[in-house]
């Protein structure tokens, strides 16, 4: 049994004031929640004053990024090390956004994933195919091929654990979600290809997550899936209540 793990990915949005306020809302609905995983993604300068308030709940702290190495003279970026010493026991890796905006690569995502790991933090992998590439009839092949770089040279020990995110780039903070059927589809094949690479047992108990629009409407369908084993939520997450709805979808 694989346990759904949701996140809440904030991306360049609140202030420590605001981040405070809404962490306090979240921890009063699900601080003590066990039936599900739940992490929190607050831009990096909010990650401190969050985690004073969740250190004592279920919610776990994660960063939208970092950089692989452990210190030095690289302006602007955050160690994996600065991460942990934040709280942080997750943290997003190849955000489209990222790939789109800042020019990452698989190989980059790469060399992160192997640093957080290292640390024992949580990658969060994200993949996804554009627009451009479904209508091309190449999701598959696009996805595989982020997959495939993005994991390779991790052994199994460290395959186990990671959590993969399926982000249409096309759902993505744009309203059109993936058919709970599409989103199967990738999601299934995503964990063909990981099982086809590292075995059958240990990555059937891997979760996948869904994103794109996921929202309090569309989330209960996607949960019926089989192979979708949680979310990761960018919008809907700055609403406190619509991201408890969507942890809270079977109620
Ligand atoms: C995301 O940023 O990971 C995401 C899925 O965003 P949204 O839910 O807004 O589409």
């Amino acid at each position: 049994m694989r346990k759904p793990v949701f996140g809440g990915n904030w991306k360049m949005n609140k202030m420590v004031k605001e981040s405070i306020e809404a962490v306090k809302q979240l921890k009063e609905e699900l601080g003590d929640v066990e039936r599900v995983e739940v992490a929190i993604f607050p831009p990096f300068t909010s990650l401190w004053a969050v985690k004073k308030i969740i250190e004592d709940s279920r919610i776990g702290l994660g960063a939208q990024n970092m950089y692989w190495e452990e210190k030095g003279a690289y302006t602007g970026e955050v160690s994996p090390h600065m991460l942990l010493d934040a709280g942080c026991k997750y943290v997003i890796l190849g955000h489209s956004e990222r790939r789109q905006y800042f020019g990452e690569t698989d190989a980059g995502v790469n060399r992160k994933i192997k640093a957080a790991l290292s640390l024992g933090l949580t990658p969060v992998v994200c993949v996804g195919e554009s627009l451009k590439e479904r209508e091309a009839g190449r999701a598959e092949e696009v996805v595989e091929s982020q997959v495939k770089k993005c994991l390779e040279g991790l052994d199994l020990q460290q395959i186990k654990k990671l959590i993969i995110a399926y982000e249409p780039v096309w759902a993505i903070g744009t309203g059109k979600i993936a058919t709970p059927h599409q989103a199967q589809e990738m999601h299934s094949f995503i964990r063909g290809i990981l099982e086809e690479l590292w075995g059958k047992k240990i990555c059937s108990s891997m979760r996948i997550q869904y994103g794109g629009s996921v929202k309090p409407e569309n989330i209960k369908e996607l949960m019926k899936q089989p192979d979708i084993d949680g979310a990761l939520v960018g919008g809907a997450s700055l609403i406190i209540n619509s991201f408890v709805k969507i942890v809270k979808y079977e109620e």
